[in-house]
């Protein structure tokens, strides 16, 4: 963004101190992430008070900051804007500046994959637009409005990634956002906790079309029955859905997976053939929301196909490396529920990469009260692959490695409550360059840090 900060002040109707002639570029709500320009936002937190960092930011580059009224001492030598509620006024800020913006909004959510989609989307348009995206996982209430504030003005098309743990944040998101495109990835089982049951959960995702522009359009993935029945319930939405299924408006009709990663091709309302380097089935379907939408914004066939290619996504989402013994580590690890497990289980299962195949398993959290089933049954698939070994990590999944005790697993199986070492110990000895592991579990879990102690210095 470029605005002065008296109209930061207009737009918050907020009183400021030492207004004249600040320019504000930017927003950010860590001191020690500022970029020159920003405006600095302190929260209040139990922990931490972000007002103590107020004067850190300035040093950094920031050009002002939010202070609370009720926040004593203010620093009278640093411009300010006094608010009621700086959480409330960065998400004022943010819907008052993207309704000053002119360029193309896509929102991204779904159980699992919209990190995945939102960079491959942000790949497939790169080439052909200013394309700015969510950063990292920045997708909630604060994440959001912080990565609209962020915005450059020449960026034409902003690729937006939208999370939730809770019925109507996922509105609150899109009517902030008023995207011309959204996209459900796909609804799963995270989060059951909150939203009670799987219908409760795609009811949620489903108010993506909440904010929705007049003209827009919802890509779906329409493998999913459960998202089929809303768009039916809902006539006037103008819905496209891709999938498996071959009756799908986008239907993949062949994947060939290789070393580098997968080949497929689609037919439908476009046809042809695609290659992401990126492994896993699971990510070719997310690969087909970036083509639809791609296609929407008038590239063809031809020209996503090249950019896709290219495409790379965000660390820790199906990412290759090599250990130092040689083995092929798949860093999945940024996190796990019982449909993205079953997706990389899939991967691990059908790959010809290596010959000896591992699995690192950690704990699936916040699943509510069938986690014990959700953790068992993951046998069942493990059962199909053949492995050299399974290595369970966390309480839950001792679940898990009593179910597989109990049904007579032949290969070897460890677990571990709580340390890392036995683990990387297993890894280190047994594994080799004929070797891969896929290491999967939720972001509390922290198998990277396996990944790290076996990755090539
Ligand atoms: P989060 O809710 O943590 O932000 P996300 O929806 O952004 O997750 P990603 O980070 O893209 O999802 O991927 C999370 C995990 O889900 C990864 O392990 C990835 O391999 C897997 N995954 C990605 N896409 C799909 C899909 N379409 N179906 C099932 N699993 C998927
Ligand atoms: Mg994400």
């Amino acid at each position: 963004m470029k605005r002065r900060l008296t109209e930061l002040a207009g737009w918050l109707q907020a009183e400021g101190q030492l207004m004249d002639d600040v320019l504000v570029t930017g927003a950010s709500i860590d001191s020690r992430t500022v970029s020159p320009g920003d405006l600095f936002i302190p929260f209040r937190g139990e922990q931490v008070n972000g007002h103590q960092y107020v004067q850190q930011a300035i040093e950094k580059g920031a050009v002002a900051a939010l202070w609370m009224k009720d926040e004593p001492n203010a620093p009278t030598t640093i411009p300010l804007l006094f608010v009621d509620d700086p959480e409330q006024a960065l998400q004022q800020l943010a819907r008052a500046f993207r309704k000053e913006l002119t360029c193309k909004f896509i929102g991204i959510t779904g159980s699992n994959g919209k990190t995945s989609t939102k960079d491959l989307m942000a790949s497939a348009l790169a080439p052909y637009f200013n394309v700015q995206k969510t950063e990292g996982n920045f997708n909630n209430e604060l994440g959001l409005p912080l990565t609209i504030l962020n915005l450059k003005e020449d960026t034409e098309i902003a690729v937006l990634e939208m999370g939730m743990s809770d019925f109507g944040e996922i509105s609150f998101l899109s009517t902030l956002a008023e995207p011309h495109y959204v996209v459900i990835t796909n609804i799963g089982e995270a989060h059951l906790q909150d939203l009670g049951s799987r219908e409760g959960i795609a009811k949620a995702k489903f108010e993506i079309i909440d904010g929705l522009q007049k003209g827009g359009k919802l890509f779906y993935d329409g493998d999913e029955p459960l998202l089929q029945t809303l768009v039916d319930q809902t006539p006037e939405l103008e819905a496209v859905s891709f999938g498996y299924g071959q009756s799908n408006d986008l239907a993949i009709t062949e994947i060939i997976s290789g070393d580098t990663g997968s080949q497929f091709t689609v037919a439908g309302v476009l046809s042809g053939s695609f290659t992401i380097p990126v492994y896993g089935a699971h990510q070719v379907k997310n690969a087909l929301a970036a083509i639809l939408v791609s296609n929407e914004l008038r590239l063809d066939g031809k020209q996503i196909a090249s950019a896709l290619m290219q495409s790379k996504l965000t660390d820790m989402r199906m990412q290759p490396i090599v250990a130092d013994n040689g083995a092929l580590l798949i860093n999945d690890a940024y996190n796990a529920a019982p449909t993205s497990m079953q997706a990389a289980l899939q991967f691990l299962h059908e790959t010809s990469l290596r010959s000896k195949k591992w699995a690192v398993l950690g704990d699936m959290l916040e699943l509510g009260d069938n986690e014990r089933h959700y953790h068992e049954s993951i046998a069942e698939q493990l059962r199909t692959i053949e492995l050299e070994g399974i290595l369970l990590y966390g309480p839950r999944m001792k679940w898990l490695y009593e179910e597989l005790q109990n049904n007579g697993e032949q290969t070897t199986v460890v677990w571990s409550e709580n340390q890392y070492e036995p683990l990387i110990e297993k890894l280190q000895s047994l594994t080799d360059e004929q070797s891969i592991v896929l290491f999967k579990g939720s972001r509390g879990m922290a198998l990277e840090t396996i990944v790290k102690a076996l990755e090539k210095q």
